[in-house]
């Protein structure tokens, strides 16, 4: 079998608003085969970023366009291609953003193997430990504490057991985050675990005092309370309180987690497959992640793409606690995909067809594409 067709969609609603919201826009690859195979993937970075990178024309052996380094090849050979996306954009790579635009490749390739095989991802990869995972709602604290308590009520009676609240006004003041925090606990009850993302809003003594202060309202666990690179505090702090501390969705590739996990010394790794790596990357980090005793939680805030793939791999992990599942109302993210990964009994179920899964509506997809590359 051999590659014979790279494509990239650029995908955006026809209002983009300045708000922390990756379901404004899309990159999705879509890659093709000679025996007729189709497969698809995403990648949740800039997607004018992520075209270039596909269809950049070689420059020297170290440095390649995505597109080139995959036509021509067996797909089936999933590792191999990864490994020479990745030494084929070295000069420009390693790291962030080609490591993000290789995640969209490799989930494509994990589903034209997975349909070569007639197998659901997840059978590859080991076998699924769990039929369904748990999906926190995932949504933007409301504009002042009475709103807040509304949404987590309100996703509370759509099924959710769990809910995080993260960004907009959090992490201003003392009085406001404890207003906020009590706001959620109160909409969501007694029983659902609430979840704070602070998004970047504190330092690092602020924070081990305002975590300390906001457990009061049990948070399940805090995520990225400081600024990504501030690893030696997130050390500081995870050593100094009690609630789980959760970060990583900026970064990418198993060599920047591992250090990451070591140095930063989290609880929860929160690497995002579409950003990550894809599947085969992800799989390293969790097993990196499980030999350190951390947990990993999916960093998911795209479409059903991002959802199946991320699905496929936390069902192999021995721990998967929650499944993180954007609420944002976009319609990318609701339409594009036929699949849509209801929430039942407070679950989200596994793919169960070959490969991811999950299929492209290619009327939705020509609805909100504003540009392409297509490589044969
Ligand atoms: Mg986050």
């Amino acid at each position: 079998m051999k590659i014979t067709k790279v494509e990239g969609f650029h995908l955006r609603l026809p209002v983009v608003e300045e708000r922390c919201d990756g379901t404004q826009d899309a990159f999705i690859v879509r890659i093709h085969t000679d025996d007729g195979l189709v497969g698809i993937g995403e990648v949740d970075s800039s997607p004018h970023v992520m075209k270039a990178i596909y269809e950049a024309p070689m420059s020297h052996t170290l440095c390649y366009g995505l597109s080139r380094l995959l036509l021509g090849e067996n797909p089936l050979d999933v590792e191999r291609l990864w490994d020479k996306m990745y030494r084929g954009t070295i000069y420009y790579g390693r790291q962030g953003a080609a490591i993000q635009a290789i995640s969209g490749a490799d989930i494509a390739l994990w589903d034209i193997l997975g349909q070569a095989t007639g197998q659901p991802v997840y059978a590859l990869l080991g076998g699924a430990r769990r039929t369904h995972l748990r999906p926190y709602g995932s949504v933007l604290f409301g504009e002042t504490p009475e709103e807040t308590a509304r949404i987590g009520a309100s996703l509370v009676e759509q099924g959710f057991t769990a809910v995080k609240f993260g960004w907009g006004p959090f992490g201003q003041s003392e009085a406001g985050d404890i207003a906020f925090a009590r706001a959620a606990r109160e909409g969501l009850g007694d029983e659902a675990d609430l979840i704070i993302d602070v998004g970047w809003a504190w330092d690092v003594k602020t924070a081990i005092r305002r975590v300390r202060r906001l457990s009061e309202y049990r948070p399940a666990f805090i995520e990225e309370p400081l600024p990504a690179d501030d690893w030696d505090g997130y050390a500081r702090l995870t050593d100094a309180v009690d609630i789980p501390i959760a970060a990583g969705e900026e970064e990418c590739g198993r060599l920047a987690f591992r250090d990451f996990m070591d140095r930063a010394r989290i609880d929860i790794v929160q690497p995002d497959v579409t950003r990550a790596g894809g599947i085969t990357e992800m799989k390293r980090i969790a097993r990196d992640a499980a030999d350190r005793r951390r947990i990993v939680i999916n960093h998911s805030f795209t479409t059903y793409i991002n959802i199946a793939a991320s699905l496929h791999v936390l069902a192999t992990l021995p721990e998967a606690p929650f499944l993180e599942y954007s609420m944002a109302p976009s319609a990318i993210r609701e339409e594009m995909t036929h699949e849509t990964f209801p929430v039942e009994n407070g679950l989200v179920a596994l793919p169960q067809g070959p490969g991811l899964g999950v299929h492209l509506d290619e009327e939705v997809l020509r609805r909100y594409l504003v540009e392409e590359t297509v490589a044969e």
